[in-house]
């Protein structure tokens, strides 16, 4: 397992190699070594696991080209669905040095088997060593300041609350609950709380979790009898609580009534709490009355989308953060088609660079273009019955005959298909998607999409079929 590197005490490492070693079984070595080598993967609770990489870049790219089937194999050696969690530590060096860069699937291969030679992670040392200053939580992410956050109407207001309450910590606005769509900034926020929190007061104890987290870690403190000790931690030894994603408690009962506790404990002693959501408390659906009601005591705040020159500022920052050349005019151009999410944003900076990069063609109207689309095809906009009617129409069936339990390879391996596009493309749970399939039972999807990306490597017409429907899929958005 030459390269890749396992936590040396992870009791867990065994079965992080076996899943490794299929990888390496299904994906070219070329690309094996390239995405995988210079990755550092650990067991972060029961099923989570963390894969520590050099940059956003390979981050981005195991992401969008690995990730299924990386869960995929972790549920088939454990029986259980696993969670990935991507860190991105290292030495890492300017982006326009490092990375040489992609375009498509094809067009990677002969150009990055070289360049791409990152200094791997050296193994638990680099994680300990860039997050040692914190006496808190390795959780905070160093990049993450209110100085490389970009301020304006849309965020202008959550932003002061964010500096209020980092500055004074408890004084004012208790809780902080920040809400907002995906990639507004909510939990570039957040750290940049605690990164301030510490500035003044280094030994505080600063905790930061994302509510899946917390659940976890509810989870096993039930589990192995560690009550006590998780009480210990969030309730008497922790100066400022912060819960990224707290919607995700909702429904879980033991995590609602711990935090329940948890939030009593700290708001009677004082301590700073700072929540984060995707939604206002009143839209978050099956959370207690009595931590609805809580999360609305002190401040709400919300993120908007940011206007055109917000967007056009953010570009700029990123550019300039990363050594990215960047003209107003293309800055203007990514800005006006890229608006919801600044997430994409910098996705499709990364990528505007890379195809720029890789061709060595200056920075053209189509090349933003083709970015563009490659960056808003991995938008979850898409549903799981538009995907039906894509692949329903593209075979000349009828929706029903994909959800139909009738075998027939006609309807078979078009209703596989759709499985495999729902998974990969929606990122569904296979429960979810064989509900919608007419109630198929999870082993059946896990089946097809099993199927068929052992298939799309060598079946000329199938791969050609899943092409098709992947541009349309990209067109889509
Ligand atoms: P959320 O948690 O709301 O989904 P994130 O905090 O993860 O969003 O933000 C997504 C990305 O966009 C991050 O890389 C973050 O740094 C960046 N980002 C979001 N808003 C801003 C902003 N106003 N200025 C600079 N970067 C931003
Ligand atoms: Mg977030």
């Amino acid at each position: 397992m030459k390269g890749v590197f396992v936590s040396e005490m992870d009791p867990k490492q065994d079965l992080i190699f076996k899943v490794l070693d299929t990888l390496k079984t299904k994906v070219s070595e070329l690309n094996y070594n390239n995405w995988f080598k210079a990755s550092h993967w650990s067991y972060d609770s029961d099923t989570l696991v963390k894969i520590q990489v050099p940059n956003k870049f390979i981050r981005d790219w195991i992401q969008e080209n690995y990730l299924e089937i990386i869960k995929f194999e972790f549920f088939k050696t454990t029986g259980m669905e696993h969670e990935i969690v991507f860190k991105i530590g290292g030495p890492v060096s300017p982006i326009s040095q490092e990375i040489p860069l992609l375009s498509t699937r094809t067009s990677l291969i002969p150009a990055l088997s070289s360049p791409l030679a990152v200094s791997p992670v050296t193994s638990t040392s680099t994680t300990l060593a860039s997050t040692k200053t914190f006496s808190s939580d390795s959780n905070i992410n160093p990049r993450y300041t209110f100085g490389n956050y970009v301020v304006g109407n849309s965020n202008q207001f959550v932003n002061a609350a964010c500096q209020a309450v980092a500055t004074h910590p408890a004084k004012n606005y208790n809780p902080l609950f920040i809400y907002g769509g995906v990639g507004l900034g909510k939990t570039h926020l957040l750290n940049a709380i605690c990164l301030e929190v510490l500035k003044t007061n280094p030994h505080w104890k600063v905790r930061l979790v994302t509510g899946e987290q917390f659940t976890n870690e509810v989870i096993n403190s039930i589990r192995y009898q560690k009550t006590y000790e998780l009480r210990q931690k969030y309730r008497n030894n922790c100066d400022i609580f912060l819960i990224d994603d707290v919607q995700f408690i909702a429904g879980k009962e033991r995590t609602m009534e711990e935090f329940f506790h948890t939030f009593n404990a700290l708001y009677e002693l004082r301590k700073q709490i700072v929540l984060t959501s995707d939604k206002l408390p009143k839209d978050i659906p099956d959370l207690e009355e009595r931590v609805r009601s809580r999360f609305s005591w002190g401040l709400m705040a919300d993120i908007q989308s940011p206007d055109l020159e917000t967007r056009v500022a953010i570009l700029k920052k990123k550019a300039e953060e990363d050594h990215i050349p960047l003209s107003d005019e293309v800055a203007h151009l990514i800005a006006s088609r890229v608006k919801s999410n600044v997430r994409d944003l910098e996705g499709t900076l990364i990528r505007v660079n890379a195809f720029a990069s890789l061709s060595s063609v200056p920075v053209s109207l189509e090349l933003v273009t083709d970015a563009l689309r490659k960056t808003l095809s991995f938008q979850p906009s898409l549903s799981i019955e538009q995907v039906q009617q894509m692949v329903a129409d593209h075979f000349q069936l009828k929706i029903a005959d994909l959800k139909s339990p009738r075998r027939h390879k006609n309807l078979a391996v078009p209703r596989q298909i759709a499985m495999y596009l729902c998974k990969k493309h929606i990122h569904a749970s296979y429960p979810e998607i064989g509900e919608k399939f007419g109630g198929k039972d999870h082993t059946t999807v896990i089946h097809a999409f099993q199927k068929i990306t052992g298939c799309v490597d060598q079946d000329l017409s199938l791969r050609s079929n899943i092409e098709h429907l992947e541009k349309m899929i990209s067109h889509h958005h």
